[in-house]
């Protein structure tokens, strides 16, 4: 079990109950004297596992009706390109909004199926904020979109109100707070933040945006292939799968997203400011774009970031070195850090800023 103060960006922090449960069932998994792990994937148990995992992601995010969720494979890079392929291929252009690193990687991929548009670029600073005043033309296919940016530490509050189809990789903040299904014809996300152990990605897609497909895609690409065969058109990621409905229950036990949304607001709160009051720390993240998730900060001299690290590694705080393209502090937020974690990295902050003054 965890024994340290985990801040890393994944995969993936499961809270305790969820990781026991998770090793009890490798060993031996239920009543079924077999381990999760060779259990078939078309036996009647596991076909009542992906249903549950499914209604449970419809429960707490309520997901309408007339949307399809999905359990596909090759994280969220491959929608990078699956995207494109569906739904940009023998349209005229797709919009991007350049947000940071994984934006990029998206409108890298998508420049291979057809037009790019990038509405609008937050490079010009660094990428430490949102864009929010941009011009979409009417004639493109979809605007893209990345809710939160992990490596940069920022993050969208506001969605557009749209009317080009908004598709949007919520790979890092996906049930971290309240979200309006309906603002966004198809969502993405890597399970591995806060759904479950890396494997499965995660897509809720409006039925009748899958329906714009007008031209034959490669099964494994075709979103509605996994929605008529109920995600097990070839094998699932089984444990992945058991795992996120684990961690969903445990999701819903306290609270569901409504509930989880208050604790990590109360975590952001609580870094951010001892980042903002603090003498020798600076947060890179513009303030109202702020992540909630990833806090991203600096020393004010940055020489002595090294210094700091050691000083927390050395605590038993984890996770919190910043990205290897950015440098600095990244420190990870994702609900099942408990707020007594980010207690105890303030107090951390609050020493080495202590000892700095002397
Ligand atoms: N998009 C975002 C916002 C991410 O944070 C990540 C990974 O951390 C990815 C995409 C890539 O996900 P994967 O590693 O599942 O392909």
């Amino acid at each position: 079990m965890t024994t340290k103060h985990n801040f890393g960006a994944g995969p993936c922090i499961l809270p305790p109950s969820v990781m026991e449960q998770a090793a009890k069932a490798v060993i031996n998994w239920g009543d079924s004297g077999l381990s999760i792990l060779e259990i078939s994937h078309r036996s009647a148990e596991f076909e009542s596992v992906i249903l549950k995992t499914q209604l449970l992601v419809r429960e707490l995010l309520n997901v309408p009706e007339n949307y399809s969720v999905l359990f596909l494979q090759g994280g969220a890079s491959t929608q990078f390109s699956m995207i494109p392929l569906n739904f940009l291929v023998g349209k005229q252009k797709a919009a991007y909004l350049d947000t940071g690193y994984f934006a990029q990687k998206a409108i890298k991929e998508a420049t291979l199926f057809g037009e790019v548009t990038i509405v609008a670029s937050s490079g010009d600073k660094g990428y430490a904020y949102v864009p929010d005043n941009y011009n979409l033309e009417k004639d493109v296919a979809y605007l893209h979109l990345t809710s939160n940016n992990t490596i940069e530490g920022t993050e969208i509050f506001d969605f557009p109100n749209s009317s080009v189809p908004v598709v949007c990789d919520m790979s890092s903040d996906i049930f971290s707070r309240k979200i309006n299904v309906r603002d966004f014809d198809f969502i993405y996300a890597g399970a591995q933040k806060n759904m479950g152990p890396a494997g499965m990605t995660l897509v809720i897609a409006k039925n009748s945006f899958l329906e714009t497909v007008g031209h034959p895609v490669p099964a494994m690409s075709d979103y509605r292939i996994f929605r008529d065969n109920q995600s097990m058109y070839n094998t699932p990621p089984v444990f992945s799968i058991y795992v996120s409905m684990l961690n969903l229950i445990w999701l819903k036990s306290v609270g569901g997203v409504e509930g989880i949304e208050a604790v990590n607001k109360k975590k952001a709160e609580l870094l951010y400011r001892e980042i903002d009051r603090s003498p020798i720390f600076t947060g890179t993240a513009n303030v109202a774009h702020r992540s909630r998730m990833n806090v991203t900060f600096r020393t004010n001299d940055q020489l002595t970031e090294p210094e700091f690290l050691k000083f927390a590694t050395d605590r038993g705080i984890v996770g919190i070195k910043g990205y290897r393209t950015v440098g600095g502090f990244r420190v990870s937020l994702y609900n099942a850090l408990p707020l007594s974690s980010v207690e105890f990295l303030v107090q951390v902050m609050y020493e080495f800023a202590e000892l700095k003054k002397d």
